[in-house]
């Protein structure tokens, strides 16, 4: 059996505290264990500030890029081996975890290129100069500068991979040296890729620590320059949130928590169009890729009464097509769910939903006998406005389709509902219709995706989150906002107005911050 270790203050660590076990979701079987406890917190930062920071400082964002280029090519040599891990401890189909592993390496490469393309400079800028004074000879300008701090991560099960990656990847960047702590379930996952990376020489000393299982009081040991970013449930974010070292020295604290995320049919779709097939497509993918587990599936589907029929029948047949089973048979394209616990939680929020809603397919009951396995499960609501659907997310491959009136104006109303999301997707070919309802649900949604006869041929789906854009939402979404290009790196770095003599801010590097 396989005791998994922390890699801290240059050392590998095995936790003091009674084993957790590590679980095959598929098979239920133990896979490993690891331990918490027995790790000293305060030499934890005291190692990242010591040796990681400077180290990392002394960097140029091309140096730092070239890093990023290396680790992502330490993870990609070993990508197989990964899949497979991937499999075995998420319990994710090949397709599945390519979509965590691969997206952790895009992500690296995407930043690696941005900061290689900065080149020779160890700040940049934010927007033009502008004049401040009588004449342009008195002028002001922001630029954006590396903190002086460390950067904690605490992720989520579902990406350990991507979320773990995605993370580093901007904080490395921007110069702060980084203690990453995975989701326990799936582990096993990022504890390899931890293993890969400090085997591979590519960060320097201080750069990477790793913690397994609790960070015990790690957050205690955090100042004014440090930052921590969170993904995971609402109910740790608001923990989180509410520590009272973070709050008493404002140290930076960036959410991503839960998310009700909506796909919207609206009333000028034609049934036979590419639209309505992506559309059908789109949602069957995030329905079943990942089991559900994803921040960004859709849950809330909002269709015009006159084609609940229709829709319901397509993505029935669609979901059907989904076989269920053993992760590592290529012909299967619904895993488990990554634990007993998440299996319990799904279960419980399907019995809500389906005590308010039609069950159109699926449902909470067992369709193996070992695995943590739930069929892919799809509800009409009897309104748009149904509470249940509106207030409890079912990390599971769940949805429910949401009878409206096909306009603009009900739409936005109903994605409000959800007290605030990280991706909303419009399936509209009305350029006008577009435009109402980027207007009035951009509050509301981190992301807009717009589906169209014209670009369905190249569309990537709403649920993948793509490094060029923000990450991230308002409200119940948590309120925090990761990637978007050089944007990722400004929870890192400090943005500072510069006033002065035109010709001295002209002077300063100008590379703008925008991608
Ligand atoms: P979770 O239970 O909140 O756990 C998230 C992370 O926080 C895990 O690493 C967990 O460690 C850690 N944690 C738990 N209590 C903590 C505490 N008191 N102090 C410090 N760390 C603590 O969430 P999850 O079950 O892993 O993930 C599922 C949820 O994440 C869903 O609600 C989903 O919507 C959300 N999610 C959001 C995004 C996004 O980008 N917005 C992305 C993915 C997932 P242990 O595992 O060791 O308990």
């Amino acid at each position: 059996m396989q005791t998994l270790k922390s890699y801290v203050c240059g050392n590998w660590h095995e936790g003091t505290e009674s084993p957790i076990s590590l679980v095959n979701p598929t098979t239920e079987a133990v896979i490993g264990t690891i331990k918490s406890g027995g790790v000293d917190m305060k030499a934890v930062v005291a190692y990242a500030r010591q040796k990681g920071l400077p180290a990392l400082r002394a960097l140029s964002f091309g140096a730092r890029g070239e890093l990023l280029k290396q680790v992502a090519a330490a993870i990609h040599s070993h990508r197989d081996e990964l899949l497979e891990l991937s499999i075995r401890c998420a319990g994710t189909p090949r397709g599945d975890a390519k979509f965590d592993i691969d997206g952790a390496i895009g992500t690296l490469t995407a930043y690696a290129t941005w900061g290689i393309a900065i080149g020779d400079r160890h700040w940049i800028c934010d927007g033009d100069i502008e004049t401040l004074g009588r004449s342009s000879r008195f002028s002001g300008r922001h630029v954006l500068v590396s903190r002086q701090g460390i950067a904690v991560h605490i992720n989520a099960f579902n990406f350990p991979a991507w979320n773990m990656m995605e993370k580093a990847a901007c904080a490395l960047l921007a110069g702060a040296p980084v203690v990453e702590k995975p989701g326990t379930p799936t582990c096993m996952l990022a504890a390899r890729i931890s293993e890969i990376i400090v085997a591979s020489g590519a960060l320097p000393e201080g750069a990477w620590q790793l913690i397994l299982g609790s960070v015990g009081d790690l957050f205690d040991h955090l100042t004014e320059q440090d930052g921590v970013a969170f993904t995971g449930s609402s109910g740790t974010a608001a923990v989180i949130r509410g520590n009272a070292n973070l709050v008493r020295r404002n140290v930076r604290v960036n959410l991503e928590a839960d998310s009700l995320n909506t796909a919207v049919l609206l009333g000028d779709v034609d049934v036979e169009s590419p639209t309505f097939a992506m559309f059908i497509s789109n949602v069957a993918l995030d329905i079943t890729q990942k089991s559900g587990q994803k921040c960004t599936a859709t849950r809330r589907i909002l269709v015009p009464r006159a084609h609940v029929e229709a829709v319901t029948a397509r993505l029935v047949s669609t979901l059907a097509e989904s076989k269920i089973g053993d992760p590592s048979d290529a012909a299967m394209r619904v895993g488990p769910l990554a634990s007993a616990a998440q299996l319990r939680d799904v279960r419980t929020g399907i019995a809500k939903l389906a005590a308010e809603c039609v069950t159109a397919c699926g449902g909470a009951g067992p369709i193996a006998e070992k695995g943590y396995f739930v069929a892919p499960t799809l509800f009409v609501a009897p309104n748009a406005r149904t509470p249940v659907v509106h207030e409890h997310e079912v990390f599971g491959p769940v949805a429910t389709i949401l009878p409206f009136d096909g306009t603009v104006a009900e739409a936005a109303a109903i994605v409000a509902l959800g007290q605030g999301s990280l991706v909303t997707s419009i399936y509209t070919n009305d350029s006008a219709s577009a435009a109402s309802i980027v207007d009035s649900i951009a509050p509301w949604t981190g992301r807009i995706w717009i589906g169209s006869d014209r670009m369905a041929e190249q569309q990537l789906p709403p649920g993948m989150v793509l490094p060029a854009s923000i990450h991230g939402g308002p409200g119940r979404a948590g309120g925090g906002e990761e990637l978007g290009g050089l944007r990722g790196l400004g929870f890192y770095m400090q943005r500072t107005a510069v006033q002065g003599f035109k010709g001295i801010l002209e002077s300063l590097a100008p590379t703008p911050m925008a991608q």
